[in-house]
């Protein structure tokens, strides 16, 4: 009579709703967290991601064993194989009851039904918790009981959610017998972990706690002034931590009410308050409308784009050899951290998916082949919103210009002269447009396409679109 935790998206012993309630049983609990490289592969996982990720599962192995709890890890390369796995340890260990938290992903549900419908014939009982947002899919509804597919009613309606029902956090669970040896993987057995850039945050629940912290103790009253300016590093920088669920969207939530709210914090602590809300909404986008998840566009009358077939610019892109100074900067800063700021994601992907005219998939896959936070349900989000295929898209006829973008939220050039070298000794302005003074510096290369043309031609592509339909 043992009850097992699988722990997915979720590597937390804290507020955690599938090991809090395992743990309400006197039965023995077990945890288990399945290694399947190869869907890893074939959903784009970065070797930071990776790397991140086996970090933080044994980090929670070593948690859970202080508890009482131990850790199987199991072998299986494709999610179908991980339900043969899940049936094997439930036979081997006597499991009755199998806890886990859903995931929202077309393959991730299909795989959770078809696991739960298998284990029902062998007598063991599957509980499900809605535990990945800080208000659960199917709560945020409109009047007519509708999802949500703009994000400023959907936001109102959240938030009065949370104030009405003031959800309480999941304590860490008690310890359920003495403590055991922490299992451990072999990160030398993993395929990608040696390739990920150094770490960007600290390993382990407590030091996201401490980031958590930091960041509200005082940058979140600056949050809504500088958040834009990525030479600033103002933002929380949470992001891997909430992407691989070791810090929950409720726990920001709740931190965030606890801070005394003053004059000069309480619009920085709203603004990004906000910010946990977008993740909701892109959540709760995946779960009512899944053909987003299907390389879907969700405005379906999109898919008839016709995108550039270039692959030569394509790479150009990937690499920062654009020509264009904040796009390459940008793309320079995610190739070398697996991270961007958020402003400069939005840049790249409304550059890549306008100017160039490529399609926002390869994108949004090459995004997350780089991400140490690459979560899908914002990762999408972001790039049909940047290429106007979206819920709550940006205008088609609304382009950034990079180059003014570059000017505005870069003033001094900082950012760009810390990841594109070949332009570092240009002073002031020059830096956002090099090719002013009529001669490029040594090895930065011509901009690839005309930025006025490209737009032009991007707007007349959606408006014959629009015309069509
Ligand atoms: P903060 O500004 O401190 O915000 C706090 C938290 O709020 C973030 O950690 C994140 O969880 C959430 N958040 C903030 N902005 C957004 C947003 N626009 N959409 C959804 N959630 C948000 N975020 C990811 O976590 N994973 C992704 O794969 C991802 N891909 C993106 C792709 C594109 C094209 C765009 C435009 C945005 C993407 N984002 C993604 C959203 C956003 O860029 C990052 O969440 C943010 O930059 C993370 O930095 P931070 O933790 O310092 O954020």
């Amino acid at each position: 009579m043992t009850h097992l935790v699988w722990f997915r998206n979720d590597l937390r012993t804290a507020d955690n709703a599938a090991l809090t309630a395992a743990c309400q049983s006197d039965q023995p609990v077990i945890a288990c967290f399945v290694l399947a490289q190869e869907q890893w592969r074939m959903h784009d996982w970065s070797p930071a991601r990776i790397r991140l990720v086996i970090d933080h599962a044994n980090a929670l192995a070593e948690a859970l064993a202080k508890l009482g709890i131990a850790m199987h890890f199991l072998e299986a390369q494709r999610f179908d194989d991980s339900q043969d796995a899940l049936i094997r340890l439930c036979r081997d260990q006597s499991v009755t009851t199998v806890h886990f938290n859903e995931e929202y992903g077309v393959n991730e549900r299909r795989r959770d039904k078809q696991l739960a419908q298998r284990l029902g014939e062998t007598d063991v009982t599957v509980h499900k918790y809605r535990d990945q947002c800080a208000v659960p899919v199917g709560q945020v509804l409109t009047g007519q009981n509708q999802p949500y597919s703009v994000f400023t009613p959907f936001s109102r309606t959240w938030r009065r959610w949370l104030d009405d029902q003031q959800p309480t956090l999941y304590p860490q669970p008690a310890a359920k017998g003495d403590p055991v040896t922490p299992s451990r993987i072999d990160p030398t057995t993993i395929a990608g972990y040696d390739q990920a850039p150094p770490p960007l945050v600290a390993t382990g629940e407590a030091a996201a706690h401490d980031r958590l912290e930091e960041f509200l103790a005082d940058p979140v009253a600056h949050y809504k002034q500088q958040r834009d300016f990525p030479a600033k590093d103002a933002t929380s920088l949470l992001s891997p931590y909430l992407a691989s669920g070791i810090l929950s969207g409720r726990q920001c939530w709740a931190a965030a009410q606890q801070v005394p709210a003053t004059a000069a914090n309480q619009e920085g602590l709203a603004c990004w308050v906000n910010e946990i809300a977008w993740r909701d909404f892109y959540i709760h986008i995946l779960y009512h409308f899944p053909r987003v998840s299907m390389n879907r566009a969700f405005k379906p009358e999109t898919e008839a784009l016709d995108w550039n077939p270039s692959t030569e610019h394509f790479e150009a892109w990937k690499e920062g050899r654009t020509g264009v100074p904040i796009v390459d900067a940008a793309m320079r800063q995610l190739n070398q951290t697996g991270w961007m700021h958020n402003r400069l994601r939005m840049i790249t992907a409304m550059y890549l998916s306008k100017n160039l005219f490529i399609d926002w998939r390869l994108g949004e896959a090459y995004f997350m082949s780089q991400l140490v936070d690459g979560f899908l349900a914002s990762n999408n989000g972001g790039w049909q919103w940047s290429a106007s295929t979206g819920t709550d898209a940006a205008p088609y006829f609304r382009i950034f210009n990079p180059v003014t973008q570059g000017e505005r939220f870069d003033p001094n050039g900082d950012f760009i002269r810390r990841y594109v070298p070949e332009l570092a000794a240009l002073e002031g302005d020059a830096v956002h447009q090099p090719w002013r003074s009529g001669k490029l510096p040594k090895g930065y290369p011509r901009q690839l396409v005309d930025l006025k043309e490209s737009r032009k031609e991007a707007i007349a592509r959606f408006q014959a679109l629009k015309e069509e339909n």
